[in-house]
This record gives structure tokens, sequence and C-alpha cells, in this order.
């Protein structure tokens, strides 16, 4: 299941020919090129589930700030904050990548970061946290920490 979504996460399939293509995680936020008929991927837009595997790989090799939403089901204001996120994502692409950790699922990953309440947001670049809070807050506040990290 975790091996499956993770894999479903890094693979883009071609609007043109419905092939399926990996995307290394460098290269999340470029526009890509299909390896069977050579139409346009376009950069990830929308926010990735990210186990430990995922989230170093990502936050270790991606060319652009990375966004990391730390959530749990049962968080009434992470819910809220879902869409908010999903947008700074699409709004985003190109620019930034989004990473989805579930503190449940993976609490070593949110240890690193000292969460101890959540919604809780961090900003990664070039492999190091640059900037992080705690609470609920719209795409335009997400959007303006990116932007601030080089986005
Ligand atoms: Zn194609």
């Amino acid at each position: 299941m975790e091996n499956e979504r993770r894999r479903a996460s890094l693979i883009r399939e071609c609007p043109s020919c419905h092939t399926k293509n990996r995307i290394p995680p460098e290269h999340l936020a470029e526009t890509g090129q299909c390896g069977k008929c050579k139409a346009p991927l376009p950069p990830v837009a929308e926010p990735i589930e990210a186990d430990a595997e995922l989230f170093d790989s990502v936050t270790g090799s991606a060319a652009v700030p990375v966004l990391i939403d730390f959530w749990a089901a049962w968080c009434g204001p992470c819910r809220m904050a879902a869409p908010e996120v999903e947008r700074t994502a699409r709004n985003m692409a190109g620019r930034a990548v989004v990473l989805k950790v579930d503190t449940d699922r993976h609490p070593a990953i949110a240890e690193r970061f000292n969460v101890t309440g959540i919604p809780n947001f961090a900003v990664i670049k070039d492999g190091r946290p640059v900037f992080q809070q705690s609470g609920y807050v719209s795409h335009t506040q997400m959007e303006e920490w990116l932007r601030n990290a080089g986005a």
C-alpha cells in the first residue's frame, strides 16, 4: 500500500498517449517529455504523499523550494488546510514542490522537525529547512513563504 502510493505519486501519465512516465525527484518541478511520444509533461501540480524515503529524496534533490504539510486524519484544522495546500501546489507548479507527511504514519519525520502541534508547515530549500510555522494558514500565505524561499 505504502509503496504503491509512493510509486504512484512519482509516475505521471502522459496527457497525449497515456504512457506512464517515471519522474526523478529533482525534475518534479520541470516540464518534462513523454518517453514514448515526446509530448510535454507538465510539472507536478498537486501535493505528494511522502514516506521517509520519498521525503529524503525530494527534499535532498529538489531544485526548487519544498513546502511540507505535516498533518493527520483526525486533525480538523489539517482538513481545513488541505484545500489550501492543494491550491498552493497548483498555483506554484513549476516553481515549488509540495509534500504531505502523515504524522501518524511517519512520526520519525515529524520528530526531526520538532513538530508538536499540527497542522505544521515547513519550507526546505537546498536540503535545509528555512522556515517553519504551525497552525492553519491560507494558500496566499503558503505561497508567500515559498516566494520568500526563492520560488
Ligand atoms: Zn506520450
